[in-house]
């Protein structure tokens, strides 16, 4: 999360971190064109001294591909096996998809700034998310599971374009068994469906919301961010309240050539983690 004052995070193109090799051990297809790889780092020691924080990212590495950006899904607790789910859409992605369980690739991190969980505890949490907006916040969830008692309310609002779109739907019950309220919607719905249809921003009436006591973690598309955002501000949430994760597409990695400039803020420098308040001035969403 970036605040004003807030010390620089380490961002790719600096290099701050080096190289690990880490193997496939584990490969989970979600959705079409979404899978999940559980990677292993080669090494012990990195191995056991690898940590992160929920909301950083890696950048992973295909010899002869390049490397993307990809965020850490899994567990922050357990960093023997750390999880990547991954959208094919491009050169590195897809030759991601060919990679097979025992596959080796290239780990550089992690990166960025994260979800200020511990600013956060005793808050309700409105987590609002779509498609691939799920798995930065995933970690997010098994940290609440893991010390559920540290937090109020939370519930999880989560979007995909179809039924058959939602992504680690087998994870739900444990996150319901946690006391997460665990809401779906779909944009378009097909004859097995009998839940919400309509986009994420478009429920937000659906929930009491209280403005004092609540924080909205928000990823996915960014209309739907902006929408998002634009509810929780009708809503009286304030906007040093909500966080927001953005995933644009980031070229140089160190804050020079402005693909992912919002502002004077970079994503790949200052991000991808904001409190809103920062951003408010150069993201186009009018107050109610
Ligand atoms: C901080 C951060 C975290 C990310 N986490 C994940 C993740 O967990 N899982 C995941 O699948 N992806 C994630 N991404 C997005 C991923 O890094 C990009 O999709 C990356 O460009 C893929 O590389 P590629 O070589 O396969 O595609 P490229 O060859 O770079 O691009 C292929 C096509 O996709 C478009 N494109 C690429 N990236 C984006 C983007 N971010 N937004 C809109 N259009 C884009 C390009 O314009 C192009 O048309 C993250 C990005 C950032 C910045």
């Amino acid at each position: 999360m970036v605040t004003l004052d807030m010390p620089q995070v380490a961002s790719p193109g600096e290099q701050a971190r080096p190289l690990n090799w880490a193997r496939v051990v584990s490969l989970e297809p979600e959705i079409p064109d979404v899978s999940t790889y559980g990677l292993r780092f080669e090494d012990p020691a990195i191995r056991s001294s690898y940590a992160f924080e929920p909301g950083q990212f890696n950048m992973i590495y295909l010899p002869g591909f390049g490397e993307a950006a990809i965020s850490i899904s899994s567990d922050p607790r357990e960093t023997a096996t750390i999880s990547h789910t991954v959208r094919f859409v491009g050169n590195v992605t897809r030759a991601i998809s060919r990679l097979q369980l025992g596959s080796v690739v290239g780990v550089r991190g992690p990166f960025g700034s994260a979800w200020p969980l511990a600013q956060l505890e005793g808050k309700d949490l409105f987590i609002a998310c779509g498609g691939i907006g799920l798995p930065p916040l995933r970690p997010v969830l098994h940290h609440i599971v893991n010390h559920r008692e540290r937090f109020g309310k939370v519930t999880l609002l989560y979007g995909a374009r179809s039924p058959t779109e939602l992504m680690y739907v087998k994870e739900y019950d444990r996150w319901r068994e946690s006391g997460i309220q665990v809401e779906t919607t779909v944009d378009r719905a097909d004859a097995s469906w009998d839940g919400r249809v309509g986009v994420v921003p478009m429920w937000f009436y659906h929930f009491r919301i209280d403005p004092r006591t609540t924080a909205v973690l928000t990823c996915g598309p960014e209309i739907m961010i902006r929408f998002v955002i634009f509810e929780a501000l009708a809503r009286r949430v304030p906007a040093e309240s909500i966080y927001v994760s953005l995933e644009r597409n980031m070229k140089c990695g160190q804050g020079s050539c402005g693909h992912c400039q919002i502002g004077p803020y970079f994503i790949c420098r200052d991000g991808p983690v904001f409190q809103f308040d920062t951003l408010q001035p150069f993201f186009n969403v009018e107050e109610y």
